[in-house]
C-alpha cells in the first residue's frame, strides 16, 4: 500500500481537495490540492474537522478516520500473514522438512529477529504463541467474571 498517494475511495481519482467540515463544492475549488499524502492530510487542523473531497465524482470523506481505518487494515493484514507463515513453518518442522522451514525463515525472517537455529526458533515461536493464547484466555475470564458480577448486582 502506498500511503503517499491520496486517492478517492470511490472512483480512484487523485484529483482530491480538502477543507473544513461542511465546505461546499464552490469553496472546494479553492481548497488545498493534496500533495503531501493522506498522512499529512490527517495531520491538518484537529484532523476530525477536515474533510476530503473528490473533484471527479464528488465523494466526501473524513481523511483522519480513513487513515486510521487503513492503518488497522494494514495491521490486520500483517497479523494474518504472520499466522500463515508461522503455521507453514510449524508444519515444515513437524514433518521434518528442514528445506522448506529454511526457505520460510529466509523469506520471513531476513533480520534473524526470530533466531537462526530452526529448532530453537520453532520452540521460541511456539512459546510466544502459547503465552499469547494464555493471555487471551485470562483476559476473557476476567471480562466474563466482571460481566457476571455486574449482572448479579442488577438482578
Ligand atoms: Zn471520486
Amino acid at each position: 500500500m502506498d500511503n503517499n498517494e491520496v486517492k478517492c475511495p470511490k472512483c480512484g481519482s487523485n484529483q482530491i481537495t480538502a477543507g473544513k467540515k461542511g465546505f461546499s463544492l464552490g469553496k472546494a475549488a479553492g481548497g488545498i490540492l493534496l500533495t503531501g499524502g493522506i498522512g499529512a492530510l490527517a495531520g491538518l487542523h484537529g484532523s476530525n474537522n477536515v474533510e476530503a473531497f473528490c473533484l471527479s465524482c464528488g465523494a466526501k470523506w473524513n481523511p483522519a478516520k480513513r487513515f486510521e481505518e487503513e492503518k488497522l487494515k494494514e495491521q490486520q493484514r500483517k497479523e494474518d500473514h504472520e499466522k500463515i507463515w508461522k503455521n507453514n513453518f510449524y508444519k515444515a518442522i513437524e514433518n521434518g522438512n528442514e528445506n522448506l522451514a529454511n526457505e520460510i525463515m529466509k523469506r520471513e525472517n531476513p533480520n534473524s529477529m526470530y533466531g537462526t537455529d530452526l529448532k530453537h526458533t520453532y520452540s521460541n515461536l511456539k512459546k510466544q504463541d502459547e503465552s499469547n493464547a494464555t493471555f487471551n484466555i485470562i483476559v476473557m475470564i476476567i471480562v466474563g467474571c466482571f460481566i457476571l458480577f455486574v449482572v448479579s448486582k442488577c438482578v
